[in-house]
């Protein structure tokens, strides 16, 4: 049984973020959102793209305006109206001054702005009431971003203000990473889809939804590949199949998720099959609670995708994804940095036990209490087959191996979830 920030390591050692030229797409801006950058963007425009003012107000020569106080102020002569959009006409002479708004190029001869809320208007003259700073409220040229520099690095997310910074810069199409492919499948006879009726012994195969719907949240293409029977000719067929290297591989993944039938008992296979189709097994179990039973597996080839046997039990399944796969598929998919999951401080509301052996995850809720992030323990059963009082949770409180207890009021580490 491996420590947990053992087969981290072990997992992201083993993933190889997709090929910056060969695993890419161009998409517009519009659905660049949450991609991967794969090539760095530059731009040929400075920022600001010329001297602007930050105000509203009157663009002056510092010179003329220094000694300005309210029982002194400077008298100007207001020769242009610059609205922003619009190039300046004139070059401002000793004793001039401009009209000029938020963002307005900046006129010749003008070197400071005075904001309006300091200065008193006289039908076509200003009376500057107090001095200025030189330069004030003048946005230079070039000051935020200078052509030909690097503007966004590859290996970022495109967020909201990288789109905007994109949009700024007249980038109307992007070379980002294709979307990682992930095929999902779950195993035991007991499964059926969610609109079969079920006969006595029955349930509903949950965890391929649920897989499905944290691989999209995490960027990645889900391919659903259903139900296979717990028993070795079809374990072994769909394995051969989904993780071959070859031009046939059904799904041509670049990890294979399956749940069920990794645990010791009689019907579970997906161990030893691995191993006889040549895979290399490189974690059998994690002393994490829930989801000690976990394989990770790859193949020789380099070209097959790697191999994640989650626990069929549904929250081990939720669990070992967040800490486990979620890792796997942030390297995968060419994001440069920030794959390990993120835990806060936290006080806890609640009494959390674990028995000390394995690192326990309890599910929860984190709220805000003062500005002080607290976790709530959800009522119910905490048994990792108990799947409802899930819902609702946002936060996994972890007890790391040798913590036995956390008193109420006690600072817990908390991983933010869902
Ligand atoms: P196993 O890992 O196959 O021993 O399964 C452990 C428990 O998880 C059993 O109670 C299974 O019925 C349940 N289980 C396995 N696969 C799924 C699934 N795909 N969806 C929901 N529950 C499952
Ligand atoms: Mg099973």
């Amino acid at each position: 049984m491996l420590l947990v920030s053992d087969v981290e390591a072990i997992i992201l050692n083993l993933v190889q973020p997709l090929d910056h030229q060969q695993d890419i797409e161009i998409v517009d801006l519009l659905s660049a959102d949450n991609r991967i950058l794969a090539t760095p963007v530059t731009s040929e425009l400075d920022f600001p793209h010329w001297d602007n003012s930050a105000m509203d107000g009157y663009a002056v020569r510092y010179e003329d305006v220094q000694h300005s106080h309210e029982a002194q102020p400077a008298n100007l002569e207001i020769i242009e109206e610059i609205p922003a959009g619009y190039q300046p006409q004139s070059t401002l002479q000793s004793g001039q001054a401009a009209r000029i708004f938020t963002g307005a190029v900046m006129p010749d001869g003008a070197d400071t702005v005075v904001m309006q809320e300091r200065t008193r208007r006289e039908d076509n003259r200003v009376l500057i009431l107090a001095a200025p700073q030189p330069q004030e409220f003048v946005r230079h040229k070039a000051a935020f971003y200078q052509a030909g520099k690097q503007l966004l690095p590859a290996g970022i997310k495109l967020n909201p203000p990288e789109i905007a910074v994109l949009a700024a810069a007249q980038c109307s199409q992007l070379s980002v990473y294709r979307r990682p492919r992930v095929a999902i499948f779950s195993s035991g006879d007991e499964l059926v889809t969610p609109d079969k009726p079920l006969k006595p012994g029955q349930i509903v195969d949950s965890n391929q939804y649920a897989l499905a719907a944290l691989v999209k949240q995490n960027g990645a293409e889900p391919l659903l590949l259903g139900i296979v029977k717990d028993n070795p000719e079809a374990l072994r067929e769909a394995i051969s199949t989904i993780s071959s290297a070859n031009a046939y591989a059904i799904a041509n993944a670049d990890i294979v998720l399956s749940s069920g039938g990794v645990s010791v008992g009689d019907y579970d296979y997906i161990d030893q099959i691995l191993e006889s189709l040549g895979a290399k097994i490189h974690i059998r179990s994690v002393a994490i609670s829930p989801g000690k039973p976990l394989t990770v597996a790859s193949f020789p080839s380099s070209q097959s995708p790697i191999y994640f046997g989650l626990p069929g039990n549904p929250v081990s399944a939720l669990v070992t994804f967040w800490r486990f796969v979620q890792p796997a598929i942030k390297k995968l998919s060419g994001l440069a940095q920030g794959w390990k999951p993120v835990f806060v401080k936290a006080r806890s509301h609640d009494e959390l036990k674990s028995n000390g052996k394995r690192e326990t995850y309890i599910w929860g809720r984190l709220h805000l209490v003062d500005g002080v992030y607290e976790f709530h323990k959800v009522g119910g059963s905490h048994s990792s087959g108990n799947l409802i009082n899930v819902a609702q949770t946002n936060a996994l409180a972890m007890l790391p191996v040798g913590t036995t207890l956390i008193f109420p009021q006690d600072e817990v580490l908390v991983l933010q979830v869902g």
